[in-house]
């Protein structure tokens, strides 16, 4: 397969990182060693939080918090729907029901209004995701969470380093995760972690990813039903080299995410990402979104013959197919949510995308759109 000229993401990986990652391979310590130790150590300082529990994915992180926080069959919980799979699949491995709220039109991240009015007798958790990168409306949350006495998980997975009122995300509600997949911020390449202030969840979240073992325990010895989802050494080391280099990526990305909407936001078919005066974007990705009657997919195809590749971002979840059979939801039922994810398109976007590229990005979007190439 040709690579396209821009791709979609890319990681930022130099000299630093492969020395970094053979260094564990020469050591032949592949795994449960004092990388994804020190991987924890930084990751904490980094958020602000006690603890820091890393793990093989973000998936497998959101699992072990929904695990932690004892959530089970019968329990409610909400989550959007305007989301990657894995904030509600995780509800789902331990058969509690995803209660799908809308979005806020500006930031595409939960509504408190619809979420306070989702609440029932079951709900036992908020499942927050922080959209794209741009920090959900916290203060409104944990209000509401205050008031009904609901737990909380923060999908922080694409959002490492963002701030809401000038406190790092990781420090919000009972746990979140963050995840290094390589499109991420920063990648393992697989991988992610665990944060929280919380000594009960941060003990129960190592044993779970160690098969159930306890603290001190024997290596045969399993207090509780556990999964191997431990990070392994090269992943941690990786993690450690990248991590180091956090707030030049934010920059770089953020430099990126500018020159964009400098460069689109005169076009009145296009409105650029809202970013709140009272937060830091930690750009994940670049999405715009169409005016209304544009045909997005349309516009895709165009762009991708082109040579230009884009994503539509996100398809709801509660339209998945496996989701409308368990749970017989349908169009209408989130109206913001099913209106804004057919207008939203993502484009290339990763540290080091330059002003040319991004101009070609721009003359060939332009190109689709305005040369009435959606009518043919
Ligand atoms: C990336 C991501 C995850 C975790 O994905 P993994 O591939 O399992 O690391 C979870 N939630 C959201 C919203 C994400 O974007």
């Amino acid at each position: 397969m040709n690579m396209p000229k821009i791709p979609m993401s890319a990681p930022d990986l130099d000299e630093r990182d492969y020395k970094e990652v053979l260094e564990v391979l020469k050591s032949g310590r592949l795994a449960l060693g004092p990388k994804a130790e020190e991987f924890e150590k930084l990751m904490a300082e980094y958020a602000g939080v006690k603890h820091a529990i890393a793990v093989s994915s973000g998936t497998a992180g959101l699992h072990i918090l929904v695990k932690a926080l004892g959530i089970e069959e019968g329990d409610e919980v909400l989550v959007p729907s305007f989301t990657f799979c894995a904030s509600v699949n995780v509800i789902l491995y331990e058969k509690a029901k995803p209660v799908f709220v809308d979005i806020e039109p500006e930031t595409y991240n939960l509504d408190p209004e619809d979420l306070e009015r989702k609440i029932t007798k079951k709900t036992k958790a908020i499942m927050v995701v922080d959209v794209f990168g741009h920090p959900a409306e916290w203060d409104e949350i944990l209000q509401i969470a205050e008031k009904y006495n609901l737990k909380i998980i923060d999908d922080s997975c694409e959002a490492l380093g963002a701030e809401y009122k000038s406190k790092k995300l990781g420090q919000f509600g009972d746990g979140a995760c963050f995840a290094f997949y390589p499109n991420k911020q920063i990648t393992t390449g697989e991988g992610g972690i665990i944060v929280t202030n919380n000594d009960d969840i941060a003990k129960i979240a190592r044993s779970l990813r160690n098969q159930g073992r306890g603290e001190m325990g024997a290596w045969l010895y399993h207090e509780r039903l556990g999964y191997n989802y431990r990070m392994d050494e090269m992943s941690a080391a990786l993690g450690v080299s990248q991590l180091k280099k956090i707030e030049s990526f934010l920059q770089k990305r953020e430099k990126v995410a500018n020159m964009y909407t400098e460069k689109l936001k005169k076009y009145p078919w296009v409105k650029t990402p809202v970013v709140k005066p009272y937060v830091r974007m930690s750009w994940f990705v670049y999405v715009i979104t169409l005016e209304e009657g544009l045909d997005r997919d349309k516009v895709i195809e165009e762009m991708e013959k082109r040579g230009i590749p884009a994503r539509g971002y996100f398809s709801p979840i509660h339209l998945q197919p496996y989701i409308r059979e368990m749970f017989g939801t349908k169009e209408g039922m989130l109206p913001v949510t099913e209106s804004i994810s057919k207008c939203t398109l993502a484009l290339p976007f990763h540290n080091n995308l330059k002003e040319e590229e991004i101009d070609e990005v721009v003359r060939v979007l332009r190109e689709v759109v305005e040369g009435n190439l959606l009518k043919l």
